[in-house]
């Protein structure tokens, strides 16, 4: 109850309850006992005096010591409470009394009561009034006049005056302590009110102000008691509040500022579907402002199946396809149920990911069309022809080749190229039927797949492209006429994996070209039968490498005295089976399967060898290497050379390289690095075959070579053939001019010996001098030392 007022009213009322409850006490049940109290003590004490002066009083009778008597009955009546007392015989006679006596017109009692207590022999007090007693105390009996007297000690006794005096004086002390109290009271209230109420009204105060939004409320409360220190927690409690809600307000403000930046469009939807909220990033994904967002079905923004699906997977990242207006939205996004205040919720994360889908789309083409031509490409080629050989059935392979390809690109230049590789594209996709694939493998090389065709349609269709590729090309300024060379090949729906059908197109490709282009050929048993013997001699070369089964044979370059000066490696394979083969044949093998690449090493570590023995045994040779282009597409390739020259101890300058243009064909910024490191090394290059290939004067531009060899085939018809003197003697005459040395190859007779040399080559190899042979059987040697 107490707690439903205020402190400052409590305690008044507190002490006053105190104090009523006191008062209640005090007059109900403290004074009356106190006044009966020291009623029964006034009594007992009398008692005990009257019971000394019956004693004393007799032995006075007994003497006859009236005065002493009268002496001890004065003092007895001075006693508290003892009105009068006397010394009285059962005759009523009065022998000695008090000084008080009886008021005027006093009854010493009734004559019973009187007779009563006069005359017996016991000491009794006769109840008078309230608090009033007539007391008698028998005293020894005297004789007067022969006459037996009973003395009786009588005494009036009235308590009531000095009850009265202890009453007031009890009132008078209660009155004092409760003014005291009172005093008291006040004192405490004051007390109370400063240091407590007023005090704690200040936090009240402060916590009021708080409560109505004054974030810097403070109670100022000195002093060091448990007020001051709940003051000051109350500050303390109000700062951290204040900085854990300045901490609280800008976190919130920061994930405010980072949903509006969010690229993500981030969505409330309510549990009737309704969006409840969106950020920036919503509208502009939807087109839409937040105002006409809000409220909006989400069926209506999203479609209900996908709408649906979201919800269905919740927290799973899910891609849908939204109609906003007339452009669909490829999306990416999640649906998160939550509960806020006791309802659900769905929290909506979408983003657009049209871009993705549409660099993916970009990748997907790239990783399977030409960019140039926009055809499918080999990667794409390839996994069709998976697929259908897994399914069988009957398709053939079409392969085709721009004839001289490389020419228009040396010629005109890279650009006009790729303009006529388009243009010979866009001119093949009209003949391909739906079912077909047209591809582009690389370079000028196109390919269609036909798809449930023979070869006879194949052959039909060839001949269809052939006709329709010897159209002109317009490219810029020029008209361009080409060919094509066409290599057939089908599938009959058993065995024969993809590659393997593609090699079959590559052979017949290679069998028109070879026959003289412009044409078409199918792949046949002959070709099956040489790309088997071809298969068998792969594998036996596999084997020659592992068993060591070459050997190097020595064909000497002499000068105008027919001395050896340099001395040609030339490589043979002493096969077990097939006897001693050239390498015109089983070189392309080799370079085919890459096996080139170790066998290059190989002669040019014997090579090595081989120089460094002769020019131990005094004889001045360098031993040429003929090097395959495969060797210069390794770029550690004068590392490795340089490498095995350390390792057989040989100089540089015991060894030259040979190698033909088809090692510079399609050459990068690799292969002239190759060519000048190797010449630093310091060996020297020579352009075997020189005149062979098509662009020579291009490459001679390009590339510091040391020399160049005529090819035997302009040799052979020397000097009868006119056309081949007017070469020779131009070669001879262009190499002169740029300082080049010159081999001439294949020089079978002194009359070629004497042409060469009176046109100025003075470095000649040929048959005419000596065959190639091993180095063992060089009868040359022994002419050279
Ligand atoms: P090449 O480098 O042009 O070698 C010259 C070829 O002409 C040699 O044929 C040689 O025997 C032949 N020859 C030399 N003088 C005459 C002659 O008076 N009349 C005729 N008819 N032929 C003559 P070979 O040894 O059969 O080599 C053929 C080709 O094989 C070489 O042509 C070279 O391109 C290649 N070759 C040979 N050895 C190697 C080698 O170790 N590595 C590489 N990558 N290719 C090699
Ligand atoms: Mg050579
Ligand atoms: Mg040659």
């Amino acid at each position: 109850m107490l707690t439903r007022l205020s402190l400052r009213k409590s305690l008044p009322l507190l002490l006053g309850l105190f104090a009523g409850l006191y008062i209640l006490l005090m007059i109900g049940l403290h004074l009356p006992r106190t006044a009966r109290l020291a009623e029964e003590d006034l009594k007992r004490y009398t008692e005990q005096i009257l019971i000394l002066v019956q004693s004393s009083a007799s032995d006075h009778l007994r003497q006859r010591r009236t005065d002493e008597l009268q002496s001890v009955l004065a003092d007895l009546g001075s006693l508290p409470g003892v009105r009068w007392a006397m010394v009285i015989d059962d005759r009523q006679r009065v022998i000695a009394a008090s000084r008080l006596g009886l008021d005027p017109g006093e009854q010493l009692g009734d004559a019973g009561t009187l007779q009563t207590l006069l005359g017996g022999d016991r000491s009794r007090w006769q109840p008078l009034q309230e608090r009033r007693y007539l007391a008698s105390y028998p005293l020894v009996h005297t004789y007067a006049q022969g006459q037996l007297l009973r003395n009786n000690l009588l005494v009036s006794l009235d308590y009531e005056q000095h009850l009265d005096q202890r009453r007031s004086n009890a009132w008078m002390s209660l009155t004092q302590t409760l003014g005291l109290l009172l005093l008291l009271g006040l004192l405490l209230n004051l007390l109370y009110g400063r240091l407590v109420t007023r005090r704690l009204g200040v936090i009240s105060t402060a916590v009021q102000r708080y409560a109505s939004g004054d974030s810097n409320a403070q109670a100022s409360v000195g002093g060091r008691d448990e007020i001051s220190r709940l003051a000051e927690n109350f500050n303390q409690m109000i700062q951290q509040l204040g900085e854990n809600q300045t901490a609280l307000r800008d976190s919130e403000q920061l994930l405010r500022n980072l949903v509006s930046a969010a690229p993500i469009a981030m969505l409330i939807i309510d549990a009737d579907g309704r969006v409840e909220e969106a950020n920036p990033a919503a509208g502009r994904l939807f087109g839409r402002s937040l105002r006409s967002l809000a409220e909006l079905p989400s069926q209506a923004l999203l479609g209900e199946p996908n709408w649906r699906q979201l919800q269905e997977r919740p927290r799973q990242q899910q891609e849908i396809t939204v109609r906003c207006g007339d452009r669909p939205l490829s999306l990416e996004g999640s649906c998160t149920p939550f509960e806020r205040n006791g309802q659900a919720f769905h929290l909506l994360l979408l983003h657009d990911i049209g871009d993705r889908k549409r660099a993916e789309q970009r990748l997907r083409h790239l990783a399977n069309f030409d960019q140039l031509t926009e055809v499918a490409n080999r990667n794409h080629l390839l996994i069709r022809l998976d697929e259908l050989l897994a399914r069988g059935g009957p398709l053939s392979l079409l392969f085709l080749n721009i004839d001289h390809f490389k020419r228009i690109n040396d010629s005109l230049g890279h650009d006009i190229g790729d303009q006529l590789l388009r243009a010979v594209a866009d001119r093949l996709r009209l003949y391909a039927s739906p079912r077909d694939l047209l591809a582009r493998l690389g370079g000028d090389e196109f390919l269609f797949l036909l798809d449930g065709r023979d070869s006879a349609a194949a052959v039909g269709l060839g001949e269809r492209l052939l006709e329709a590729l010897r159209q002109p090309f317009q490219a810029r300024q020029y008209s361009l006429y080409i060919t094509a060379s066409l290599g057939i090949t089908q599938h009959t729906g058993r065995g024969g994996t993809g590659s393997e059908l593609l090699k079959q197109a590559d052979l017949a490709l290679l069998r028109a070209k070879t026959e003289g282009r412009n044409r078409l050929a199918c792949f046949d048993s002959q070709l099956a039968a040489e790309a088997e013997e071809r298969q068998r001699m792969e594998d036996e070369l596999r084997l020659a490498i592992a068993r060591e089964e070459f050997e190097l044979h020595y064909q000497p370059q002499v000068d105008n005295d027919n001395r050896p000066r340099s001395v040609e490696a030339l490589l043979r394979w002493r096969s077990p089976s097939r006897g001693l083969v050239s390498p015109l044949q089983f070189i392309p093998v080799l370079e085919d399967t890459g096996m080139i690449r170790d066998v290059s090493r190989w002669v040019f570590r014997q090579a090595c060898r081989q120089a460094v023995q002769w020019s131990a045994q005094g004889l001045k040779l360098r031993v040429a290497v003929n090097l395959s282009p495969l060797d210069f597409r390794q770029p550690n390739l004068a590392e490795i050379l340089t490498g095995i020259l350390a390792e057989e101890g040989a100089p540089a300058e015991l060894i030259e390289l040979e190698l033909t243009e088809s090692a510079l064909l399609e050459s990068d910024g690799s292969v002239q690095e190759t060519l000048r490191r190797l010449k630093e090394i310091g060996l020297p290059l020579y352009l075997d075959d020189f005149g062979t290939g098509y662009s020579s004067l291009t490459y001679l531009q390009k590339f510091r070579f040391d020399g160049l060899k005529i090819d035997r085939q302009f040799v052979a018809e020397l000097p009868e053939n006119p056309r081949s003197v007017a070469l020779v003697r131009g070669i001879l005459t262009m190499a002169a001019q740029l300082g080049l040395e010159v081999v001439a190859e294949g020089v079978e007779n002194e009359r070629q010996a004497a042409f060469l040399r009176l046109n100025g080559c003075h470095r000649l190899q040929g048959f005419l001098f000596a065959r190639p042979r091993p180095a063992a059987d060089c009868a040359w040697q022994a002419q050279r030392a």
